[in-house]
């Protein structure tokens, strides 16, 4: 029998105290833009007004001044540092998304990205002298390949879904040398599937169809056969799934698409709940993206660097993308150029300009040789036993879609909030109020109201409590008709709801200075 703890709500007045004359609250400072508080007149630095030159641009250089906005050298460093103390951070509190894996960055992680040999080289630089370089990405690839029993890698995506598309091209070579790639135009994707996987599917040029979910959250073998023919080239697969669990029948589902002459692409995303437990490749996994920055604790910054490392079977191994590195006695060599692949290799092309990301294939190595196979294979246990722990200590308030047991995530649904006005978005503001950034929400679509919450390995039971005592007082809050503290949340943030979707889909990316009312 779990403790409840004690809720002492503030008194509501206290939630909107007079307003300061600053408008800055403590160290909470308002920031303006830096066209607002800049000028063309002011710069950090002070350089000569270069020689007369001769130009080269026919005619096409800038006979105006640019005009950008300039702050001194305090002024701009105090401008950014107080942007980023607006952030939350995974070095502030745990940071509970679902499915994005928001794991503590080892520190020495950082210490080995640093270091000059890896931190100063150029991509242009003669292959001799970053050998030390290559044979890096040469033991990752090893470490990468072994954990998922798979038989080729490209390294050079860029993202996640940079390489989904990276092995559905490569799906898509394997089908033009089978002379198929005419005849098979569709992509199987499990309505609970990430939206990345239709995207890139359509990306490609394939047609979406949906496989729908069993009651219990999985896929079927049963549902798969219904949606095959000779049309389908793929299906995309995540294990485990969105709704964190492990899809049970991944294997019959691979033979199935297997005698049907399809591929199965495995979205790799969640392959920080079975590292070092289970290989993709054994359960008939053709191409699977790692995302470094989830399973193997490299910084997720702002979208990028990313880096989404591709694993290929060896029915699509040949199709793999320049460049990889090869290893020709005691030194390793780039491969640059399809005509320079070795026998069999038809690589379907190149997805980025150099060789993908340096600094986060240091991280991702420093991270899986100070764990060790042992420890790997324990990040994902504590991953899973974490969610188990939130899901448990909060059975009893919110409500859950599939009480079976979950993986490294645990999701619920807006049951438990039916009748009290207060909604999961309203929910997950009321969060941001109390410390926390919120779970994911509103995904999968596969339920109403989802929130899906991924602790990750790294939160001690100690800040889980801290996390999970928050949502259990909101969720019996919500439930005791105090809708306003959902509804006005965030009360505390600088800003409060914002339109997410205008600012997506009309963004404003040049100043105008605001005309005076
Ligand atoms: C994160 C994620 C992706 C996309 O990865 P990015 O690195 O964000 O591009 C794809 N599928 C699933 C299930 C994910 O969680």
């Amino acid at each position: 029998m779990v403790e409840m703890p004690k809720v002492i709500l503030p008194a509501a007045e206290a939630a909107a105290p007079a307003p300061t004359f600053t408008g800055n609250r403590a160290l909470q400072i308002e920031e303006p833009l830096i066209f607002e508080i800049g000028s063309a007149e002011t710069s950090g630095v002070d350089f000569e007004e270069p020689a007369e030159t001769e130009t080269r641009l026919g005619g096409l250089e800038r006979t105006d001044a640019i005009g950008l906005a300039g702050l001194s050298e305090p002024e701009t460093m105090r401008h950014y540092v107080r942007l980023s103390q607006k952030n939350y951070s995974i070095d502030t509190g745990i940071f509970p998304l679902g499915s994005c894996t928001m794991k503590h960055n080892p520190r020495l992680n950082e210490k080995m990205a640093r270091l000059p040999g890896f931190a100063d080289i150029h991509p242009l630089q003669p292959e001799k002298t970053v050998q030390g370089a290559l044979a890096l990405m040469t033991e990752l690839s090893r470490w990468l390949l072994e954990l998922t029993g798979m038989h080729a890698i490209a390294l050079s995506p860029k993202a996640g879904a940079h390489g989904e598309f990276c092995g559905m091209a490569a799906i898509k070579a394997a089908l033009e040398a089978r002379g198929e790639a005419e005849t098979r135009r569709v992509v199987l994707v499990p309505v609970s599937a990430h939206g990345t996987n239709p995207a890139t599917a359509a990306h490609l040029g394939f047609t979406v169809r949906a496989v729908e979910a069993e009651p219990d959250g999985t896929v079927s073998v049963d549902a798969v056969r219904a949606a095959l023919g000779p049309d389908v080239a793929a299906m995309m697969l995540t294990n485990p799934n969105t709704c964190g669990l492990f899809e049970p029948h991944i294997r019959e589902i691979a033979d199935a698409l297997h005698e049907a002459g399809v591929y199965l692409y495995c979205d790799g995303a969640n392959f920080n709940a079975i590292a070092g437990k289970v290989r993709p490749g054994d359960l008939g996994a053709d191409a699977m993206h790692i995302n470094l920055h989830k399973t193997f604790s490299t910084p997720h910054g702002g979208g990028g660097p990313g880096a989404g490392p591709v694993v290929l079977s060896e029915a699509l191994a040949a199709y793999a993308p320049v460049p990889f590195v090869r290893r020709e006695g005691d030194a390793f060599r780039l491969v640059e150029h399809a005509d320079d692949a070795p026998e069999g290799a038809a690589p379907f092309g190149r997805l980025a300009a150099f060789h993908g990301q340096m600094g986060m294939f240091v991280r991702a190595l420093a991270y899986m040789m100070s764990h060790g196979a042992d420890g790997i294979r324990q990040a994902s246990e504590d991953a899973v036993l974490n969610a188990n722990y939130v899901r448990a200590r909060l059975a009893d308030v919110l409500t859950q879609p599939f009480p079976e047991g979950a993986m490294h995530e645990v999701l619920f649904d807006d049951r438990f909030l039916k009748g009290t006005g207060v909604s999961t978005l309203d929910f997950a503001k009321a969060l941001i109020d109390e410390g926390f950034h919120p779970m994911t929400v509103y995904f999968p679509l596969v339920v109403s109201g989802a929130m899906l919450i991924e602790p990750t390995e790294s939160e001690s039971k100690q800040s889980l409590d801290q996390f999970i005592d928050a949502v259990r007082a909101l969720a019996l809050a919500a439930k005791a008709g105090d809708a306003v503290r959902f509804t006005e949340a965030p009360r505390f943030a600088p800003r409060s709801r914002l339109d997410e979707t205008r600012a997506a889909r009309d963004p404003v990316l040049s100043y105008r200075e605001k005309t005076p009312e």
